[in-house]
């Protein structure tokens, strides 16, 4: 039985508020630690902390920032399979699932390297006679991160990477789930040669979000997690004058065309609907085949696939394909929409309620499960899972499937599995969707591109990574001077025109 505090001005702390919450291992079901739940006055604290080293951070030039990132990723590398088994001990996902989770938020820390280029400023000379304008983009101080429990690893490293190349000190508040990695990358951080104060986990649940997203030293918040919680966070605290970009949930369309190549649209759709248990923003959770024939084609290749779908503990080796849901509260839930789905009349053709893992009884396993002639109206199509179970939606037109991810409220991602060049460019036009894959199931964009669903999968502007994260974490000031050579003329009193 471990203990998680809080890291507080360069160094693991306690929590002292007395509350925690238990964290389990999902296989089991024990309880394998606690991790404290910070009161106001410790969130507080660690705001004062964060506030007092970052004016000295950001005067350190940024190269120099850049430097400890370059260090920090050597030690990310170090540490891959330390990093990884903590991972999949809270969270439950496979180990090469859970060096996945690591790399993706590595690469991030790669792309922040480049922070001296991103940060470079506009520079007009000769804007009008005797003036030159510039800009320079300067951090906002403190900012916040909110993370979920799906990625312990990537989307921390996604909030403060950028946030702390580009000059800010850092609070991120983490899932109380799987509280460990986020500890781990914040000493890693230190050893980087981060000063302390620079960044600091600060574990809670509502208690600490709201600390946060009241404090007036905390500029900015990003947030990734539910729907519900997404938007509540994002009004929180735009009510109070805060930067906020927030990433909910999602319901992620997969169209079949009639001309795709069946054996790789299966293959994506095995991976991208039951990887990591289905706990993915962006797991495929509908598939939509076009026409009768192409569904029936499907389903003949599909079913097999899902009844044979390898799950086992992380500690099984590296060839299962997904673990436990991390919770049995998640395990509850998961097994109710699929209860949900037979009632109103879906028909369930792959059917894994039942799944026990032998030696782990009380783990959170559940199998795959597959349902085909889903419907718009049936609550298995209109909400997030976020278990391993595939919705198939028969479509009779290419237009028909269109619209269905069209007027689905997520709008997170979305595939297209076709050969027609025409068919997927027309589609990649027309969705409403922030990241489309055309024979590429997930497509999360790459480090150098930017993360971020539309509809009410995202709210505010600015996507996570890639250059948007440097515009969110900084502001930009614009600096119009003149040098005027000769005698003065004295005061102007009409306005200045560049004409
Ligand atoms: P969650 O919304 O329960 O929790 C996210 C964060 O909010 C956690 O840090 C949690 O402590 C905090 N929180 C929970 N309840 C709160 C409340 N009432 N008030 C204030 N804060 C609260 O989400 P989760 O279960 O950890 O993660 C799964 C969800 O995240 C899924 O919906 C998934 O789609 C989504 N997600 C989205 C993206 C994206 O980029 N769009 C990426 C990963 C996960």
């Amino acid at each position: 039985m471990y203990k998680i505090g809080h890291f507080v001005g360069g160094a693991r702390i306690e929590g002292m508020s007395g509350r925690h919450s238990d964290i389990f291992n999902p296989a089991t079901g024990e309880v394998q630690g606690k991790v404290a739940l910070a009161s106001a006055d410790e969130l507080n604290a660690a705001v004062e902390n964060a506030k007092a080293a970052q004016p000295d951070w950001a005067a350190t030039n940024p190269q120099k920032r850049a430097r400890v990132m370059m260090k920090f990723v050597d030690l990310l590398h170090r540490d891959m399979d330390k990093l990884a088994e903590a991972l999949s001990r809270e969270h439950g996902k496979t180990l090469p699932d859970a060096k996945g989770d690591v790399i993706r938020g590595l690469e991030v820390a790669e792309f922040c390297i480049g922070a001296p280029h991103l940060l470079k400023g506009e520079f007009s000379e000769g804007a009008g006679p005797g003036i030159d304008i510039h800009s320079v983009r300067q951090p906002l101080g403190v900012v916040a991160g909110i993370t979920p429990f799906n990625f312990p690893a990537m989307i921390p490293m996604w909030k403060f990477c950028p946030a702390i190349a580009a000059g800010n000190a850092f609070i991120l508040k983490p899932s109380e789930r799987d509280p460990s990695v986020p500890m781990m990358l914040a000493e890693l951080m230190m050893e980087a040669g981060l000063p302390a104060g620079i960044l600091n986990v600060v574990n809670g649940d509502k208690g600490a979000v709201d600390g946060i997203l009241d404090h007036p030293d905390v500029h900015a918040v990003g947030f990734v997690g539910s729907t519900p919680i997404a938007e509540y966070v994002y009004t929180r605290a735009c009510a109070n004058g805060k930067r906020a970009q927030c990433f909910g949930g999602a319901k992620n369309h997969m169209l079949i065309l009639p001309d795709a190549d069946m054996d790789q649209a299966v293959d994506a759709l095995v991976g991208a609907g039951y990887g990591a248990a289905g706990e993915r923003c962006m797991a495929v959770s509908v598939a939509v085949p076009v026409g009768e024939e192409t569904a029936d084609r499907l389903m003949e290749k599909l079913t097999p696939r899902v009844e044979n779908l390898k799950i086992a503990p992380y500690t099984a080796g590296d060839d299962a394909d997904f673990g436990p849901l991390v919770t049995k509260e998640a395990h509850a839930r998961v097994k109710g929409y699929v209860d949900k789905g037979v009632e109103e009349g879906a028909k369930l053709v792959v059917d894994g309620r039942d799944f026990s893992m032998q030696g782990y009884e009380d783990g959170y396993f559940i199998g795959g499960c597959l349902f085909d002639n889903v419907t718009k109206d049936m609550t298995i199509y209109k909400e997030e899972i976020f278990g391993p179970v595939l919705s198939v939606v028969r479509a009779k037109t290419y237009d028909e499937a269109l619209d269905l991810a069209m007027t689905h409220e997520y709008g997170n991602g979305v595939a297209i599995y076709t050969r027609d060049g025409d068919a997927a460019r027309d589609f990649a036009s027309r969705i409403n969707v922030g990241m489309v894959g055309i024979n590429v199931p997930i497509p999360v964009p790459l480090a150098y591109y930017t993360f971020g669903g539309w509809k009410r999968s995202g709210f505010g502007d600015l996507n996570q990574h890639g250059p948007d994260a440097f515009r969110f974490y900084t502001k930009t000031k614009t600096i119009t001077s003149r040098w005027p050579s000769g005698i003065k003329d004295g005061a102007d009193f009409v306005i200045p025109t560049m004409g």
